[in-house]
Order: C-alpha cells, then sequence, then structure tokens
C-alpha cells in the first residue's frame, strides 16, 4: 500500500537568520523531516523572508553605492533564496537519510507559482521588503522605478510588493513524478516565486505569496492526507498570551472560523496558517490540517501534542 503523503510547511524558525545559523538549524530540521519521511511522502514548502531580504539588500546595495553588481529583480531574488535554502535542507536531509542508511533521493524544485495580474492585493501593497531609507531616497526611486514606499513605525521609507493568492504551481507535475518515486521534494518556497501569464509566456512580478497559502495549495493540487505546518509553539491558542490562554488539541472547521472572528489569531502569524488549514480541510473530503512545533512534529503525528483542524 502506498504511503500517505504529508506537505510540510517549515517556518522561520526551521532555517534562521544567516547562512551558518541556517546550516545549523536545518540539522534538526533533516531530522524531522527524515523521521516523518520514514512513514509517510513527504512534500516540504518553506518560508525565505529574511532570506530574501538578505539578498534583496545586498543586491540593492551592490548596485546602488558604487554600481559595482547590475540591478536584481525581486523575483529573481526569490529564486536565488530558493536556491540557496533548498541547497541547505537538501544537504542535510542527505546527510541524515545516509546516517539511517535509508535509501531515498532529495530533490528541490525552482518553483514558480502563477498568481492573477488582476488580484486587488496588486492595488494594495502590503508586505514590506528591502533596507530603511529616507524621505528622499524613497521618493527619487518611487519615481525612477514606479515602486510603492511605506513609512515603517518611524524607522524609516520601505519598499512594499503585493501579497496576492497562489493560483497555479507551475511545476506541480514534475513534484508528483518525484514524489512517486519515493523521492523527499522541496517545492514552492518563500511561497513559490510569483508570475503572471502574459501573451509571450509566464513573466515573474514583485510580490510575495504567504507561504501557508502556498503550502495549502500544493497540499490540495497534490492530493495530500494532511497538511503539516510547523512553527515555533507545540499548539495553536485561544486567548494568547493572556492569562486565560488555553491551547487547542483540535478545531472543526466551525471553531476556528468562531476564533478568526473573535480575534484570537494574530494577523502576520498564526492567522494565515489557520486560514491555510481551513482552506485546505474545507476543500478536501477527508483532508486534516495540523499546526504544530518542529521539535514535536513526531509525537504530533502520533497525536500526542499539536493542534488539528478538521471537518
Ligand atoms: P513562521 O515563521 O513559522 O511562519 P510566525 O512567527 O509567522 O511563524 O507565526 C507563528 C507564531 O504565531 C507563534 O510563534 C506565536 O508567537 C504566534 N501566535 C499568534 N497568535 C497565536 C495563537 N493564537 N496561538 C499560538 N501562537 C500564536
Ligand atoms: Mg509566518
Amino acid at each position: 500500500m502506498s504511503k500517505k503523503r504529508l506537505v510540510i510547511a517549515l517556518g522561520g524558525n526551521a532555517l534562521g537568520n544567516t547562512p551558518e545559523e541556517q546550516l545549523e538549524l536545518v540539522k534538526e530540521t533533516a531530522k524531522t523531516i527524515v523521521d516523518l519521511a520514514e512513514d509517510y511522502d513527504v512534500i516540504i514548502g518553506h518560508g525565505n523572508g529574511p532570506q530574501v531580504g538578505m539578498i534583496n539588500n545586498a543586491m540593492e546595495f551592490s548596485s546602488v553605492n558604487g554600481g559595482k553588481t547590475p540591478y536584481m529583480p525581486f523575483p529573481e531574488c526569490g529564486a536565488m533564496s530558493q536556491g540557496y535554502i533548498g541547497y541547505h535542507l537538501t544537504q542535510s536531509i542527505q546527510k541524515e537519510l545516509k546516517n539511517r542508511k535509508i535509501d531515498k533521493e532529495v530533490a528541490c524544485i525552482v518553483t514558480q507559482v502563477v498568481v492573477d495580474k488582476n488580484d486587488p492585493a496588486f492595488l494594495k501593497p502590503t508586505k514590506p521588503i528591502g533596507s530603511f531609507m529616507s524621505k528622499e531616497d524613497a521618493e527619487a526611486i518611487a519615481k525612477e522605478k514606479g515602486f510603492v514606499f511605506v513609512e515603517d513605525a518611524g524607522r524609516g521609507y520601505r519598499r512594499v510588493v503585493p501579497s496576492p493568492i497562489p493560483v497555479r504551481i507551475v511545476e506541480l507535475n514534475v513534484v508528483e513524478q518525484l514524489v512517486k518515486l519515493g523521492d523527499i521534494v522541496i517545492t514552492v518556497g518563500g511561497g513559490g516565486i510569483p508570475v503572471v501569464e502574459t501573451e509571450c509566456g509566464l513573466e515573474g512580478v514583485a510580490a510575495v505569496i504567504d507561504k501557508d497559502r502556498s503550502s495549502a495549495k500544493l497540499a490540495l493540487d497534490a492530493k495530500a492526507d494532511m497538511l503539516v505546518i510547523l512553527t515555533a509553539v507545540d499548539r495553536v491558542a485561544i486567548n494568547y498570551n493572556k492569562p486565560n490562554q488555553e491551547s487547542l488539541a483540535e478545531m472543526t472547521v466551525e471553531d476556528a472560523e468562531r476564533y478568526i472572528k473573535e480575534g484570537h489569531f494574530a494577523p502576520g502569524s498564526m492567522l494565515p496558517k489557520v486560514e491555510a488549514c481551513l482552506d485546505f480541510v474545507r476543500k478536501t473530503e477527508n483532508g486534516m490540517a495540523l499546526i504544530t512545533s518542529l521539535a514535536r512534529a513526531k509525537e504530533a503525528l502520533k497525536g500526542e501534542t499539536g493542534t488539528i483542524i478538521k471537518k
């Protein structure tokens, strides 16, 4: 019988902020992934906030100050981040597989995700990227390149890009073929490289697709049995950070909808995760979603911790 299929979304705590930190942290991440890959077919999605920020800032700095390198567009920075993170993850997973004498291949797919150019998000960019700058510099660049800048909490001006919803994962069939061969596949890094359909084919756009949303889309399209979102907390809570905080072992779709209305999940952190899980669970017959910590993922899949979201 074929194994059950998991789509695992890795958060910031699985990767860290610098190359050294990342290489160290992915050793632990790899152990968790291989634990799960012993029992399930595994497809991995991951975030890239700090990494694409770092690449974009470095590229921007080097092309402006002294002009030593060409200007690097944002989608290209996203592609670089997929390669850099995928390289670290692949290497660590390969090593862990070898240690355990498991015969499996690991593949990282540079992945594009189609977004709708009429997505309302394009009218209201919200995701800050790049370095802080003065009002004058921001205005000059806005005029020259048409970028949008916002003042960020008194720290200066920062470019913002839209966060459209994922419509189609371009490399989905490749992912499917590799998973069928039993490989561990890394895809939709940073939510995927956002592209739009044009008369001349696909074209990259400066945007950030939420990685939890893309992982839910991946779980749906790859017909996963479960979407597993691994983050920094063991369980989702209501009244989070309040004296009456209560951790949840499970939520039905209706529970989750009510908690969202009551404002229990912080926008930009837990809310997109719960929404991604809802999207997956609502659109599947028996699909379940799990939110838990990277460290306790194995226990969570046995029902010992974590928050299950189900119909
Ligand atoms: P990731 O990098 O994994 O996407 P985020 O920081 O975006 O992680 O989101 C996870 C964080 O959400 C948790 O570490 C926690 O601090 C925060 N959080 C906000 N609301 C809740 C809640 N209701 N229950 C649990 N954690 C919450
Ligand atoms: Mg997040």
